[in-house]
């Protein structure tokens, strides 16, 4: 097995014990990265010098001092809206294309204290606004399994980074479903932690009131592990919650008996392709198999959450993305005449459309005369959503539905049509406005593309989705390679033309 193939606890092993060296790990991915780069689209930045670097101080620091933390070492790919101290973070966007962050986000100073890797910034939607990741400044990224679909998003990048082997981990941010989609799509896991468990400080932000950071890993136990690394209470963020942060990989336990699940009927709905209900379906029998109780229920208001969301996340986007005039940081539009032409030219140049729709959308429904029928109904409706929750989890201990009610769709297939691109999220967003956690693991595949399990838990009681999603993994046994997994894969002409349709940002 290659080294870039491997699983993060595997290498971490292996590096503890000495049979690998953190050098020859990042070249192993490095080299993948170089190979199927050109053609995936994984990364606005990758730090190929500076991880080699890294590598090797990090080697002799494991020869000097022994123990290496679980992270230690392991190729890591970091969305690109999370601020990394002097490495450009550009949240996908013409307007922050030269931004250099002064300081690190709290989750990569908890990661450089256990001496991570990183060894790029991940594409992704234009500050984390769509599912596909078409809506990158950069150009889309591929997914491994299938180089005419996308990769879901926003946090796409990360996934298929993580997918192809040119990372063996991977940061995410979660708004709407933005780590479980995408881990859906391109079969990985993806956990989204309680709101406040893992601080947001740093994390550029879309809707402060949504945004989660979390991991995009290849299995169950991967998750835990980085789990373990990011969460707890930061001063730096006051919504950060001050509580006992248990020890995740304890929660990896193979039992699933007497557990109570529920399976939301709202969240099976319409939309759902038929392939991805009967693995799901599949997947709860095997949990009832392995000693679970499991039964149909309802949440009445979930229906509403894509509504609600579509009020509520542009609302806290149009505010949060005020800041973008042209003076501050970021781009800055040439020969204005005076400040007000420069603040509208920056803006109409710098943000891309989906971006300009949610400001309009956002602006709109917060407007004086508007803001009590939109955002103030809105958050009623969120209040309801939470209630709804809150019931459904005095009598189970999980609820399970799809990730997505699709599995990948082809580039371009939906960017003409929001609502239909919106429709992507129906089955993660409720969770969002609950401030819950969810986890997606992969339970099958149609036509050779992957299918996710999303397993929702309780407020901080990530522990059971972890329990539920490390026992189903260990029974399901999927077979993770997508088919770009060939050691010495060339590109094909057909492949090398799809390269050429690529972003205006990239690679410049
Ligand atoms: N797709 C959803 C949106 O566009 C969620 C994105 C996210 O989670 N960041 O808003």
């Amino acid at each position: 097995m290659e080294l870039w193939d491997m699983k993060g606890h595997q290498l971490a092993e292996m590096i503890e014990k000495k049979e690998v060296s953190v050098s020859e790990v990042t070249r192993s991915v490095l080299d993948r990265i170089r190979s199927l780069e050109p053609l995936l689209n994984c990364y606005i930045t990758v730090l190929e010098e500076e991880s080699q670097t890294l590598a090797r101080q990090i080697d002799k620091y494991i020869a000097q001092e022994g123990h290496p933390a679980p992270l230690t070492g392991l190729p890591m790919a970091v969305k690109d809206l999370i601020c990394t101290r002097g490495v450009r973070t550009t949240c996908g966007s013409r307007i922050l294309d030269n931004y250099l962050p002064v300081y690190d986000a709290t989750v990569i100073q908890k990661l450089k204290d256990q001496r991570y890797l990183p060894v790029g910034k991940a594409n992704m939607d234009e500050f984390a606004m769509g599912s596909s990741t078409e809506n990158s400044y950069y150009g889309p990224t591929r997914n491994p399994w299938n180089t005419e679909r996308v990769p879901g998003g926003s946090s796409g990048g990360s996934a298929a980074a993580v997918a192809a082997g040119e990372a063996i981990v991977a940061l995410g941010s979660d708004t709407g479903g933005s780590i479980r989609q995408p881990a859906s799509l391109c079969g990985v896991v993806g956990l989204k932690p309680t709101y406040g468990l893992v601080s947001r400080y740093g994390l550029v932000a879309f809707a402060s009131s949504l945004d989660q950071i979390g991991p995009i890993t290849r299995d169950v136990q991967d998750a835990a592990i980085f789990l373990n690394a990011i969460a707890g209470h930061d001063v730096m963020d006051s919504t950060s919650v001050k509580r006992e942060i248990p020890d995740y990989t304890k929660a990896l336990v193979d039992d699933v008996r007497g557990l109570k699940i529920g399976v939301p009927q709202e969240l099976m709905v319409e939309g759902v392709e038929m392939k991805v209900r009967d693995s799901v379906n599949q997947a709860i029998e095997l949990l009832v198999s392995l000693g679970a109780f499991c039964e149909e229920t309802s949440l009445p208001y979930l229906e509403h959450s894509l509504s609600a969301y579509y009020i509520i996340a542009p609302a806290e986007a149009s505010a949060n993305l005020a800041r973008y005039d042209g003076v501050k940081y970021g781009h800055r539009a040439r020969g204005s005449r005076n400040i007000r032409e420069m603040y509208k030219k920056t803006r109409s140049e710098g943000f891309g459309a989906e971006v300009k729709r949610r400001i309009m959308l956002g602006t709109y429904a917060l407007s004086a005369g508007y803001y009590e029928a939109y955002y103030g109904q809105a958050q009623k409706v969120r209040t309801l959503i939470v209630n709804d929750f809150r019931q459904a989890f005095q009598k189970y201990d999980v609820l399970v539905s799809p990730t997505s009610p699709t599995v990948a769709f082809k580039i371009g297939e939906k960017v003409d049509n929001p609502l239909q691109m919106y429709l992507s999220d129906v089955c993660t967003i409720p969770v969002n406005l609950a401030g819950i956690p969810a986890i997606s693991v992969p339970c099958g595949t149609s036509d050779g593309l992957p299918i996710g399990l999303q397993i929702i838990g309780r407020a901080f009681d990530e522990e059971t989705i972890l329990r539920v999603a490390y026992t189903f993994e260990q029974y399901f046994g999927f077979n993770q390679s997508p088919p770009l997994t060939n050691p010495g894969v060339q590109l094909t002409e057909d492949q090398k033309s799809q390269v050429q349709m690529s972003g205006e940002g990239r690679r410049r």
